[in-house]
């Protein structure tokens, strides 16, 4: 009599690789020109999450985009002549493979602008905000010793009833190197009641504080699936 083979234990799943903030770095640093466009219907419809990046001018956006992707032009293009009224998209993605898309949308509120150009940038901003399906989510980079600022505040109302309906919003709070800590833990308090339904984070890059928590946070909102 021979003895039964024991039936094969089921193959063990490979075990996800943890989320670190070098994973998200990593990710984040493939960022690569995709295409510009002057208005919405100009943009190539996407399937990929979709990080748009708003601001001020001046509000350290840039900055802010060149340090998670360690890339120190990337966002300045989007300052050239010709870029400063465009959505800029880049992609994300190891291996040249897109998984996210990052929108870089020039500041606004830059008081050498002439109103006319001012007005029609605001349109394309809302309309983008309002209707790009593949949206995910929402960077509002804010500058704390100033506050939002009036624009801040109706893209803000703009993006509430999609933010309601699960759009993500993380709101930067830039050049926290310039406050105290007091004021850093104030600043964070005051924001976080003003916008409720959102994240905020301080952020420095020249203290390098606030890169990896942010970083994390965007790999997970584009990469929801692997959240389980
Ligand atoms: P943008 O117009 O929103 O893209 O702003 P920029 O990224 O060009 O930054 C505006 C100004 O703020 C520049 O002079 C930057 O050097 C400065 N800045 C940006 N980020 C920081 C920061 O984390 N700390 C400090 N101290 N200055 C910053």
């Amino acid at each position: 009599m021979t003895a039964s083979t024991p039936p094969c234990p089921p193959a063990p799943r490979a075990a996800k690789p943890p989320l670190t903030p070098a994973v998200a770095l990593g990710w984040l640093h493939t960022a690569r020109f995709l295409t510009t466009a002057p208005r919405l219907d100009l943009l190539p419809a996407l399937a990929h999450p979709e990080i748009a990046f708003v601001g001020r001018s001046n509000a350290g956006k840039s900055t802010c985009i060149n340090t998670l992707t360690q890339q120190n032009q990337l966002a300045f293009a989007s300052k050239k002549p010709g870029r400063t009224q465009h959505i800029n998209l880049f992609s994300l993605g190891k291996q040249g493979v897109t998984d996210a898309i990052l929108a870089d949308l020039p500041g606004y509120g830059y008081a050498a602008v002439p109103l006319q150009d001012k007005l029609r940038w605001q349109q394309v901003m809302a309309n983008y905000l309002i209707t790009r399906e593949n949206l995910t989510a929402i960077v509002l980079l804010c500058d704390p010793r100033h506050g939002l600022t009036e624009l801040d505040n109706i893209l803000l109302e703009v993006i509430r009833p999609r933010v309601e309906q699960g759009l993500k919003l993380l709101v930067v709070l830039t050049k926290a190197d310039k406050l105290t800590r007091a004021q850093q833990q104030q600043a964070l308090s005051v924001m976080q009641l003003q916008v409720g339904g959102g994240v905020v984070r301080l952020f420095s890059a020249t203290k390098r504080q606030g890169i990896d928590d942010v970083a994390t946070l965007l790999w997970q909102w584009a990469h929801p699936e692997t959240q389980a």
